[in-house]
Order: structure tokens, then sequence, then C-alpha cells
């Protein structure tokens, strides 16, 4: 059997993805039309040019046009189950799927809508399809209106996913713009989540220094995968810290460089795994 053959069919676990950033061009063509959404392009293939990450505020852009498509609990449906077919066509069999609740809510999705929809295509997954999917509800470090709006915001956040537990929710993130943004702030948060029973995985380091991966350790004590494939990555980046060494970046707090827009699941998320030193 070839490396590649190999590769193809091992079972794979997939353990950082934006749900809403793996929306494929087509998808979102057709929930722009649905939804009444102007475009900046106007052809599916313009659309996937589009996608094509230049900056973190081009991405920004992307992903909350992406948002601001998704109106009915069908659209939520639409673009998870499209991820689970995508994780099922490359043997993932299980999959730890970032979401933003915060921005649907601004954009007056109810919890109810989102969730009914994130709900369908995970029991449609894992029944038609052997995939399991676990959902990280992200808190956004900067939302329009300032530092009450991004409070208000994260508190609804943590709410939704304490309330969802049930439903697949397994943990907190954090995400956005992280200069300027630092994430103490989201500490009390965390510290609730934690309580109920949520793990903590944070973004941090992306796009700013090592003193951002501090604060997010220090503010969420990142936490261990349930399903056991972060806990190692975790661990062993706890314990780099005192000695100072080194920290994987590949463990939480984690990096998307790519942000997940137009990445295909499973091993490409592996191509953000890199490991930076410590400044003094
Ligand atoms: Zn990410």
């Amino acid at each position: 059997m070839s490396l590649d053959s190999y590769l193809r069919a091992a079972p794979k676990a997939e353990l950082h993805l934006h749900l809403e950033g793996t929306a494929r061009p087509a998808a979102v063509f057709e929930l722009a039309r649905r939804s009444g959404v102007a475009l900046p392009r106007d052809t599916i293939d313009g659309v996937g040019e589009w996608f094509r990450s230049r900056d973190f505020t081009h991405l920004m852009e992307v992903y909350r046009t992406i948002c601001a498509c998704l109106r009915t609990a069908d659209d939520f449906e639409l673009i998870a189950y499209e991820l689970a077919s995508e994780l099922a066509r490359q043997n993932c069999r299980y999959a730890e799927v970032g979401f933003t609740p915060s921005l649907h809510g601004r954009n007056g999705v109810s919890q109810t809508t989102y969730l009914e929809g994130l709900s369908r295509a995970r029991e449609r997954a894992r029944r038609t399809l052997g995939v399991e999917i676990a959902w990280v509800f992200d808190i956004s470090r900067a939302m329009r209106g300032g530092a009450a709006e991004t409070m208000r915001w994260a508190e609804y956040t943590v709410g939704v996913a304490i309330d969802s537990m049930e439903s697949g929710v397994i943990a907190l993130g954090l995400g956005g713009p992280e200069a300027g943004y630092p994430p103490e702030p989201f500490a009390p948060f965390f510290e609730r989540g934690r309580a109920a029973g949520l793990r903590s995985f944070p973004h941090a380091g992306e796009l700013a220094g090592p003193a951002s991966i501090r604060g997010a350790l220090d503010a969420s004590a990142p936490s261990a995968s349930p399903m056991g494939c972060g806990r190692s990555r975790t661990e062993r980046s706890s314990r780099s810290w005192p000695d100072g060494a080194s920290v994987s970046t590949s463990a939480r707090p984690a990096t998307c460089t790519s942000a997940s827009i137009r990445a295909s699941p499973s091993i490409r998320s592996l191509a953000c795994t890199r490991r930076v030193s410590r400044s003094p």
C-alpha cells in the first residue's frame, strides 16, 4: 500500500475547523441567493476565488459574509452536513468543529434556529456517515459596538454553550483579533464554562506574540479533549511553560492561520502545526 493510500484509508480525527469557514462556494452562492445577501462575485468560481485567504481582515470579511447568508435551520444543516460528508470522504470519524453563536445572534438568528440545524446535521452525520461531530462554541474577542457589546455576547455564548451540552457542545473557544483584545477579560466566562463541564479551546498566538498565548493559558486554563485526541497535545503544551522551552501551537491555544476558509477537513488542518520559541 502506498503512503498516499494508507493516509487516505487511515481513520482520522479532525481537531480544528470552523463550521462557517468550511462552507463551499456553491453552497454560499445558493445561500446568498436565498437570503438576499450581495456577494462580491457573481459566479461560483468567483466566490471560490474570493475565498482565498489574503490576510486576517479579508478572512473576517469572508467569514462574516458567510454568516450573514445563514438564516434558517436548513441553512445551518446544509453546511454542517456538507462538512460531515467531506469528513467521511476523508475517513475522518470524529471532528471538533468551531461555531460562533454571537455572529448569528447579532444577525437576528435565534439560538433555536441554529441549534436545530446543527443538531439535525449532527444526527444525520452519525446515522448515515458514521461521523461524530462535537461542537466548540467560540467567544468573539471583538464584537462591533465595543467592550460592553463584546462582553454581552460572550455571556450569551457561554449560556448557549452550557445549555447545549447535551447537543454535542464540548468546549468554549475564543477567537477574533488578538492585538488590542487580550484574553484576560474573558477569564470569568471560561471559569463559568469549566464549572459546568465545558473544556477550554482558545485561539492565541496567530495574530499576537507569546504574551497572547500566555494570557490565554492563564485566562482559560485550556483543557483536554474528552476524546483524548487533544489531551496529549494540551498536556504537552501546559508542561512546556514552566521550563520556558517552547510551546507547540498545535495544542490549544490553537493557531489556524488560514482559519479553515476553504480548508479541507482533516489533514490540511495539521499544516497549521508549528513550533514557536518562547520569548524571554
Ligand atoms: Zn481556528
